[in-house]
């Protein structure tokens, strides 16, 4: 089973990742780990994108694509696999969708968790930190035992200017905006499944269980 799986930031996408690479034994490939992967191992292209990387500068598609491709040839590839955080665009959803042509493959669903966007900036502006320790709360899932205050050395806790939410809700649609194009794309072609992600964990995960 080949999966994609999408969702804004605080949408809960790591915790299903988790989930599902777990329940149905297919590995959880995020773009990240895939770079580091392959800069690790020193191959050709892993060389090719930690230059441009080390240079501040986006990794081109062919060599993303051309990482990509290494990736999905391993052996714990063979049952499927679950992408996250690629494809970022419609020039490597098309290079995806020829390569996995090639491999005689195919998506078979990209699973798109949708959560409002009000809920995201409450959940992402949630965050507060001890200026003295460095401990992290949030107010809503990890609240501190006295409201505002650190439980470890009783400092007043701040938000930081990254958390505040007109921060956060501008972060959101830069998001959504490079993110419709892609919905739409898959959308088209019949793959993309949209989960209600404003829901507790577990029945985000059985209502995704149903779909695949
Ligand atoms: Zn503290």
């Amino acid at each position: 089973m080949n999966l994609i799986l999408m969702g804004l930031p605080g949408a809960g996408k790591g915790t299903q990742a988790e989930q599902i690479s777990e329940t149905y034994g297919i590995p959880h490939i995020s773009t990240g780990d895939m770079f580091r992967l392959a800069i690790k191992e020193g191959t050709e292209l892993g060389k090719k994108a930690k230059s441009f990387m080390d240079q501040g500068a986006l990794v081109p598609d062919e060599v993303t694509i051309g990482i990509v491709k290494d990736r999905l040839k391993k052996d714990d590839c063979q049952n499927g696999f679950l992408l996250d955080g690629f494809p970022r665009t419609i020039a490597q959803a098309e290079a995806l969708n020829v390569l996995l042509d090639e491999m005689d493959n195919q998506i078979d669903h990209v699973i798109h968790i949708s959560v409002p966007e009000e809920k995201l900036v409450e959940r992402l502006s949630g965050r507060r930190v001890c200026p003295t320790c460095g401990r992290a709360y949030h107010v809503l899932y990890n609240p501190p035992v006295k409201e505002g205050i650190c439980d470890s050395d009783g400092t007043e806790l701040v938000q930081r200017d990254d958390d505040k939410p007109e921060t956060v809700a501008n972060r959101l649609s830069v998001n959504v905006e490079q993110t419709q194009p892609l919905l739409d794309f898959y959308k088209a072609k019949g793959d993309l499944v949209t989960i209600n992600g404003d829901r507790a964990i577990d029945q985000v995960f059985s209502d995704i269980k149903k779909h695949l």
